[in-house]
């Protein structure tokens, strides 16, 4: 039991070395010893078990059930039939399903943790599935714990435990032995556990167990029993789903009844029609091709850099309607480069290794107030090398190393001449960080740096002229902290109690850092404004800077006002509500003040997207509709409470999101419209006829092939349409909107009448030849009226014509197969055979063509009257 043990035993027992970890060597022996560092995998249902699933289904049973009717009467080629249609829906079902898998599991894979470790003597950062016991790993604030560890060092480490223990309240770490063999593991304070969160501090740690070894490998058989979350989207179908069922049900009843009622010799017809109709009313390729058209959209949007956590996102996504986002490395590059520096009346310049001051070259080494304030800026700081000039670490921080090291300073010199002894590490609430050193002669200081208004306040003497030249810099966009420093004298300083570490202290100098704004995010706050997504800015830096970024992205209002964190604290509920209606810029603003803002944007009645990067944005995240998290900058605990995470912190990628989820939602009403209108049509065709005594116009095993081959592969294709051209121009649809509104049902209503027409009109036209001729004939148009309709389906609006729909390769191959498919069906002595069809003579062919046209120029006439109405109502708003 390791927390038992000192620090030294531990290091021993796991045979490692707390500065140099291991070699490469022990790393390769101990992964073949103990494995990837992973949890088991949920346990896959055996694909057998997957396809007798699609035998499950209510109505599929019932159709078996048929088959062994049409095989116990003699209808041996009636029953075989549809068997293999059966057979065949299962199989599209499943394959679908694998697809669907394959796609899921790859978008994991992108999703990988990564850890810090030192390895050989070097600070690496690797995969978390490549830790070995004995490794040494760096926790940070915001890390989510890579494997099972024992603490070396804890600098106010608070971990959240909550995933393993159920405790909520964060633990307090410490690095001390605790005697005892059964203590629980919340008390075990020096140990750290995989997947628990680091929530404030820092750590050091050697790992003492990885993947199934590690408590939570353990309880990872009981975890795996908790089921998925019901999505709207599939509240939605289930609804829709039983409706028609019921629909179903009573349509095959009575055309049962109507069928005898007009000859009672018809049992068997009567039996077969109203099943199989029944089943080719309710759309129960739907979860299947929901599924496979989620998780195709989903890799899509991981193909533009946004890692969907969680599915509700992409239906949400469509009805976004404001944007908070941050402003570091989200809207800007995240890319800092020094470039001032000001020390008390002394203005230097900076240009990579080029210091300059009055336009002469300096050399900040020899330079006594200078490079104090560098050693300064490196002592009190995180960030780190890796290998020759990667950084690990914040940028803000990190391009301070970087400027050291130009200015000819070695940084790791620094640190070891300066041992840190204590720190109060960086917090967004009290926006700087302090740090005790001890020099080489014993001596001791207090470092800070931070947000020039969280240091001055603190300052010996005057600080007016120190918060002027911060201001200045602002005011030119440039990003800078002040530093500071006093010298502790007498006797050691007690650091448990934090005491006065940050006050008065000499000011050492102001470093400023440009973080230019990332080109591309001015053009996508436009599109977004387009398309009816406001941004608001929220963000912890100076009001200068956030005013300077605003105006260059245009979203600063015509008078120019910008509400600071000290504003806000004086607004009530209802100034602020009123405030959000114009404001588009919140700077200095605390986790606490941001997590108010979104509350009250949510509060208005917009949709929120929500983004993040730190551990205290988390709750802000959570609170969100959609809380976004940056892939690169982000911590592990805002990006498990994100829905999405930015693989490149890109403002721009969320609106592109946004493009592709409203595309994705508009898909599922394409794809279900044309669903549920053709099947609904194949009742109407055959109620009305039946009912008044004619021949059953459509055969059974016509009606489950009309649903085998116009079902799925439509409506996959439907479902992976590309984004139409113009969507970004339209307003978002309304928070939980559903998918099928009750305008979209009367167009279903309209759609399925227009197609049942052409079946019918050609049913009479072609009874003049024969009723069988009348039958195939209606085949024939049933499935190519379905066809064009697909096309029909691909916009409500848009003209099949239009250029703003993109190519999908997908629906042509399905409509260039389905037409083969009905040439050898009808012109194919097999084919006729196991159809039941007869060849259609050149004028009925014509006919079934132009009449299967019906549902296509109605629909047409339909959307051309759309387009008009909503150009007129345009014209009249504006
Ligand atoms: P955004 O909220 O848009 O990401 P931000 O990075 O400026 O912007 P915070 O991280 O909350 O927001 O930081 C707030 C302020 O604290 C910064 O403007 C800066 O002045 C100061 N600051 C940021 N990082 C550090 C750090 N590592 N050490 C000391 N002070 C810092």
């Amino acid at each position: 039991m390791f927390h038992s043990l000192s620090i030294a035993e531990t290091l021993t027992q796991l045979r490692s070395d707390e500065a140099n970890g291991l070699t490469l060597i022990d790393i390769q022996t101990r992964l073949r010893e103990y494995g990837e560092n992973v949890l088991p995998e949920k346990r896959k249902k055996h694909w057998i078990l997957t396809f007798i699933g699609y035998f499950k289904d209510v109505l599929v049973l019932i159709l078996l059930a048929a088959a062994a009717f049409s095989f116990f009467i003699g209808e041996i080629k009636d029953g075989t039939v549809v068997l293999v249609i059966i057979v065949a829906n299962a199989l599209m079902g499943f394959f679908q399903e694998k697809k669907a898998d394959n796609a899921i599991a790859a978008l994991k894979k992108l999703s990988v943790g990564c850890a810090k470790v030192i390895r050989n003597g070097e600070l690496a950062v690797i995969e978390t599935k490549l830790l070995v016991p004995g490794d040494i790993i760096l926790i940070e604030n915001g890390d989510k714990i890579p494997a099972d560890a024992r603490l070396i060092e804890a600098v106010y480490l608070k971990v959240s435990e909550s995933a393993l223990t159920g405790e909520s309240k964060p633990v307090e770490k410490t690095v001390h032995p605790i005697a005892g063999e059964s203590i629980p593991l919340g008390d075990r304070v020096n140990m750290v556990y995989k997947d628990t969160v680091a929530l404030f501090g820092r750590g050091k740690a050697i790992v003492t167990a990885t993947g199934v070894h590690t408590e939570m490998g353990q309880i990872s058989e009981l975890l795996q029993g908790q089921g998925e979350k019901v999505t709207l989207l599939k509240r939605e179908l289930n609804r829709v789903g039983k409706g028609l069922t019921i629909f179903a049900i009573a349509a095959a009843l009575l055309i049962f009844v109507s069928i005898l009622l007009s000859d009672a010799s018809y049992l068997k017809d009567a039996i077969l029609t109203a099943i199989s109709l029944a089943v080719a009313v309710v759309p129960e390729g739907i979860p299947a091709v929901v599924t496979t058209v989620l998780a195709i959209s989903v890799a899509r949007l991981a193909h533009h850099r946004a890692i969907v956590r969680k599915l509700e996102a992409v239906e949400t996504l469509g009805s976004a309607s404001c944007i908070l986002t941050d402003k570091t490395g989200t809207l800007t590059k995240n890319e800092m480069e020094v470039s001032d520096i000001y020390l008390d009346q002394r203005y230097v310049r900076v240009s990579g290794t080029r210091f300059e001051e009055n336009n002469q070259q300096i050399d900040p080494k020899t330079d006594k107030r200078l490079s104090w304030l560098i050693y300064c800026s490196v002592l009190c700081n995180d960030a780190k090398f890796s290998g020759t000039d990667t950084t690990v670490g914040d940028p803000t921080e990190a391009c301070l190393i970087q400027m050291a090291r130009q200015a000819g300073f070695d940084v790791e010199n620094i640190r070891t001449e300066y041992k840190r002894i204590f720190e109060i590490p960086f917090s967004s609430e009290t926006k700087r960080m302090t740090v005790v050193v001890e020099g080489p002669d014993g001596r001791m200081f207090a470092f800070t740096k931070g947000a020039c208004e969280s240091v001055c306040e603190y300052l010996k003497g005057a600080n007016q002229a120190h918060s002027g030249a911060s201001e200045q810099l602002a005011a030119n966009g440039i990003r800078n902290l002040v530093y500071s420093c006093k010298e502790l004298i007498g006797d050691r300083v007690a650091f448990e109690d934090e005491g006065d570490l940050y006050k008065d202290h000499e000011y050492l100098g102001t470093i400023g850092s440009k973080d230019p704004l990332r080109p591309e995010v001015k053009g996508a706050v436009s599109l977004a404004e387009s398309a009816g997504v406001k941004t608001v800015m929220i963000t912890g830096d100076h009001k200068l800077i956030a005013t300077d970024i605003g105006r260059e992205l245009g979203i600063v209002t015509r008078n120019g006002q910008v509400i600071d964190g000290s504003d806000l604290e004086t607004m009530s509920e209802a100034d602020l509500l009123s405030a959000l209606k114009d404001i588009r810029v919140f700077s200095r603003m605390s986790p606490q003040q941001k997590l108010r803002i979104v509350a009250a944007t949510m509060k208005s009645g917009e949709t929120v997207i929500v983004t993040g990067d730190g551990v205290n944005d988390a709750p802000a995240i959570k609170m969100a509709d959609i809380g976004v998290a940056m892939g690169i900058s982000g911590t592990d605990v805002a990006k498990e409470a994100a829905d999405m995470v930015l693989q490149d912190d890109n403002y721009s990628t969320i609106v592109e999101a946004i493009k592709q989820g409203r595309g994705i939602f508009n898909n599922f009403i394409k794809f279900l419209k044309y669903q549920i209108s053709s099947n609904i049509s194949g009742v109407l065709i055959i109620f009305p006829l039946t009912i008044l005594g004619f021949p059953i116009p459509l055969l059974p095993v016509h009606i489950l092939l009309l649903n085998l081959v116009s079902e799925t592969g439509p409506c996959i294709a439907l479902g992976l349409e590309k984004p139409e051209g113009n969507i970004m121009q339209t307003k978002p649809r309304k928070k939980n909107e559903p998918l099928l509104t009750k305008a979209r049902w009367y167009r279903i209503g309209f759609e399925s009448i227009l197609l049942a027409s052409a079946g019918i009109i050609i049913f009479f036209v072609a009874l003049k030849t024969t009723p069988a001729a009348a039958v195939s004939a209606t085949l024939v148009t049933a499935f190519l009226s379905r066809l064009w309709h697909a096309l029909n389906a691909r916009s409500e609006t848009l003209s099949i014509f239009s250029r703003y729909l993109q190519p999908n390769a997908g629906l042509y191959y399905t409509v260039g197969g389905t037409l083969i498919f009905l040439y050898l069906a009808i012109y194919t002595s097999v084919g006729n055979a196991l159809t039941k069809t007869v060849p259609l003579n050149w004028s009925l062919l014509i006919m079934s063509f132009l009449l299967s046209l019906i549902p296509v120029i109605g629909v047409e006439m339909y959307k051309m009257y759309l387009r008009k109405n909503s150009a007129l109502q345009r014209a009249e708003s504006s």
